[in-house]
């Protein structure tokens, strides 16, 4: 994926698509791959980089949602856990299955728990992951040394699974390329073009470049999460009611919960539940659910929302974290599609499908976990819209991979520093740089420290010390100056210091 070729290719081609689609989160990404496999033209553009939005900021779990038994939406959580199963079949590169724990605190909430994971697993009927245990209680301490129980309180494992939220998304950008898409990042939807009243294509800005251009389209979707707001102001419509939520997470070190099960327990207030996720190395706890009026590239977990986590934190766990052990924090904002009052936490997490009269088709909210599902209807629905032939969706059996091991491999066969490690401390190499920068478009130190290897979300410490060998490797693989390096160090290490509660 050369992102100067495929950028030269589409602004000289005067190529109507069949479908242009704004936005490279989860939504956008998995649409451009049902689209593309279903034999469309398929453009897609990202404002940033690919999954830079809610799509790398998720609480890392794949799973049915528990919590949404107690909604009885039924339909959707069979729907997700069906998602699930496929996910755990196509995408085994990035979503794995994973035990959970959830401690009761007497025996009223054991029996809820008990029924809500049974009906749970009728729910997922063939589609089902593991089975429902009670561990004993020494089983509890073995399995989650960082637990902290009071005696004889006890608990209930299932299977969910767990994921790379932004290696997926990047393993989609690859493999709708694969099939034919057009897909870049760095590409902002400024303007929709209209004829007769209807939404004919966009005019791009070119970020690095400043350059504006057109893409024309039989249809345009809008999947551009919480920004659909803005999209629809540019199609001249009142957007539709979206309310927006910040949920927050910190990442501690490993050593305050080892073991290779998560804790998924029920907090008192509003019906949240509080995770504490083993994920690459480090241990993920959130979310919080803090309704939020505007929205910011970068959402910052507030102090508030710190504070809250690390107590929240230290009713769970036997070492209580302090806000010095918090190795990363990160937010992620939840467009909450059609709830106009009450409580976010309980606001419904199901996608909504509309089209406007100009026939700007938006898709919002819905989870991670059903991507592929809000992407089949979506096309379904542009495919009217557009007046295309109608194809049938293939995804469900679609393997979505990543090809870096292999794409290293042959690195290190022509390059001998390409297996030099980037720092003592870490895996990646010289030759995981230049994969991003060739093959998955990463074009900022950013790019490849937050999203092509997670280093950023696990330890922001360390990437800012990771980040003079990136920038070099990318200047060097991009064409870049020493000024570009400069600026990308300076811009990187402020960006770095929000994922920390304060920089000593
Ligand atoms: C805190 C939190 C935790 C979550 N945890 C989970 C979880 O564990 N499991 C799960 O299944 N789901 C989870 N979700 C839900 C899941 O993360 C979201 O449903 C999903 O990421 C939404 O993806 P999206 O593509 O719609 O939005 P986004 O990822 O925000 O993508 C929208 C993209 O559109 C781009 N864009 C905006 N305007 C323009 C423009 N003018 N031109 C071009 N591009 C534009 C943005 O830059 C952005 O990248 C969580 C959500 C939150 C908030």
């Amino acid at each position: 994926m050369d992102r100067t070729h495929i950028l030269t290719e589409l602004r000289e081609s005067q190529e109507t698509f069949d479908v242009l689609i704004i936005g490279g989160g989860a939504t956008g990404l998995g649409c451009a791959v049902d689209s593309a496999t279903r034999g469309y033209r398929t453009v897609l553009v990202e404002r940033h980089d690919f999954a830079s939005g809610t799509s790398s900021r998720s609480s890392k779990i794949i799973h049915g949602g528990l919590r949404y038994l107690k909604q009885a939406n039924f339909s959707l959580v069979a729907e997700a856990l069906r998602e699930r199963r496929l996910l755990l079949k196509n995408a085994p590169d990035f979503v794995h299955e994973l035990r959970y724990f959830i401690p009761h605190s007497d025996l009223t909430s054991g029996i809820v728990h008990r029924c809500g994971l049974g009906i749970y697993q009728l729910l997922a009927g063939r589609n089902r992951v593991g089975r429902v245990t009670r561990p004993s209680q020494t089983e509890i301490e073995e399995s989650m040394p960082g637990l902290a129980l009071t005696a004889g309180a006890g608990g209930l494992c299932y299977s969910d699974a767990q994921f790379d939220d932004a290696g997926l998304a990047i393993g989609l950008a690859r493999t709708a390329f694969a099939h034919g898409a057009t897909v870049l990042n760095y590409l902002s939807v400024e303007r929709l073009l209209k004829e007769r009243d209807r939404t004919v294509g966009a005019e791009v800005l070119d970020r690095e470049t400043g350059q504006r251009f057109e893409i024309r389209a039989r249809v345009v979707i809008n999947a551009s999460g919480p920004f659909s707001a803005a999209i629809s102001e540019l199609d001249g419509v009142k957007p539709p009611a979206l309310r927006l939520s910040q949920g927050a997470h910190i990442v501690l070190d490993r050593e305050f919960f080892p073991g290779d099960t998560a804790l998924i327990a029920p907090l008192a207030d509003n019906g949240r539940v509080l995770l504490a996720v083993p994920w690459f190395g480090s241990v993920v706890i959130g979310p919080t659910d803090t309704e939020i009026a505007t929205i910011e590239r970068n959402p910052v977990p507030r102090p508030e929302e710190l504070a809250a986590l690390l107590s929240s934190a230290a009713r769970f766990l036997r070492r209580a974290p302090r806000e010095s052990d918090v190795k990363s924090m990160f937010a992620g904002i939840r467009p909450l599609a059609g709830a106009s009052s009450g409580s976010t936490a309980t606001a419904s997490r199901e996608h909504a499908l509309g089209v406007s009269p100009s026939g700007l088709v938006s898709i919002t909210g819905g989870k991670w976990t059903t991507y592929r599902r809000m992407a089949q209807d979506t096309i379904d629905r542009a495919a009217q819209v557009g007046g295309l032939r109608r194809r049938r969706c293939v995804t469900d059996s679609l393997a979505i991979s990543t090809l870096r091991a292999a794409l290293r491999d042959s690195l290190s066969a022509d390059d001998p520093r390409a297996d030099e490690r980037l720092h003592p401390q870490r895996r990646e190499t010289r030759a995981d740089v230049i994969v991003a920068a060739r093959f998955e478009m990463a074009r900022r130190v950013e790019d490849v420290l937050a999203r092509r290897s997670r280093v950023l979300f696990t330890d922001a410490r360390l990437a800012i010390e990771l980040a003079p060998s990136v920038a070099q490797i990318l200047a060097d693989e991009l064409g870049h100056d020493s000024g570009w390096i400069q600026h990308e160090l300076r811009s990187f290490t402020d960006l770095a210091k929000s994922y920390l509660p304060s920089m000593e």
